[in-house]
């Protein structure tokens, strides 16, 4: 991939190197239900994934275990090597204690459908509250970084608005500069821009175009093809929990091996 060159002037040059991802044989199941099926994908480090899939394939589920937010029944998770639990069989061989899973999840940012946002507290007060809980930042360095992300997403002027005070488009703009002030090696998007009326989705994909260039490994489910085509190196398409189909956009949108992928394509596009 782009052996992650980061155009030089790209506000996104600051950021930290992406993590590499490694998904092996991961099952988890809600009772009877099963969400994911033996899952594997390997995502390398700066690597931009889009995640296509009928509602219900198991698509934010996969997010949420990559995230630690969910345990795998089976098989591991590991970011640039780092396993937080590894179960085969049914058997547990491995597991971080709850404290040390919270901890690497700062290293995982997700960015929701409905932003997530704290209604009660200001822009500048929403990007101030996690990093310095989570980095252990002061209050000015905090500010400090958190107006600089601002200037970034261009809502420099709006740090002292309240969230219901900006469209939704700049409320997803915030929750990403949000994230970002984490600093993490992973950024997972659920579909971002579903929320959103037409006319707003633009100015979002546009920041998230902008960090694919960055070198920070991303993961996007996302209904948007046409944005999926441009910003992807790599396509997933799920069906059930499992991965149908894993390719390059050119091969997936022109010549995909399963006539399933083919048919949702033609149906989304
Ligand atoms: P997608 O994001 O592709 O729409 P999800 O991962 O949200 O799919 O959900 C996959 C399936 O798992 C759905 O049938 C959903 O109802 C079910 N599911 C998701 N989360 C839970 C949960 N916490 N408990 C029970 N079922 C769940
Ligand atoms: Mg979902």
């Amino acid at each position: 991939r782009r052996d992650t060159v980061v155009p030089s002037g790209s506000w996104a040059e600051s950021l930290p190197r992406g993590g590499e991802v490694l998904i092996q044989n991961v099952t988890k199941s809600f009772g009877p239900l099963r969400v994911l099926d033996n899952v594997s994908l390997t995502l390398p480090s700066g690597s931009v994934t889009a995640i296509l899939g009928q509602s219900g394939s198991g698509k934010s589920t996969l997010l949420r275990t990559v995230n630690h937010l969910e345990r795998v029944d089976e098989g591991f998770i590991a970011i640039d090597g780092e396993l937080v639990g590894y179960r085969q069989h049914g058997q547990t061989l491995y597991e971080l204690k709850e404290a040390d899973i919270r901890r690497r999840r700062t290293e995982v940012g997700m960015v929701f459908q409905n932003f997530n946002l704290f209604p009660h507290l200001t822009v500048l007060e929403n990007l101030i509250e996690a990093p310095r809980a989570a980095r252990g930042l002061n209050r000015a360095e905090a500010e400090e970084l958190a107006r600089g992300l601002l200037a970034r997403v261009g809502l420099a002027d709006k740090a002292d608005a309240y969230p219901r005070q900006l469209s939704g488009g700049q409320q997803q703009r915030v929750a990403i500069a949000r994230t970002l002030a984490l600093k993490p090696k992973v950024l997972l998007f659920d579909e971002p821009t579903s929320a959103l009326d037409p006319e707003l989705v633009n100015e979002v994909l546009d920041v998230i175009k902008e960090l694919a260039r960055s070198g920070t490994t991303l993961i996007i489910v996302t209904h948007e093809i046409g944005f999926a085509r441009e910003v992807a190196d790599t396509i997933v398409f799920m069906e059930q929990g499992r991965i149908l189909e894993v390719g390059t956009p050119e091969k997936v949108f022109n010549r995909p091996d399963h006539p399933r992928t083919a048919e949702f394509l033609a149906k989304v596009l």
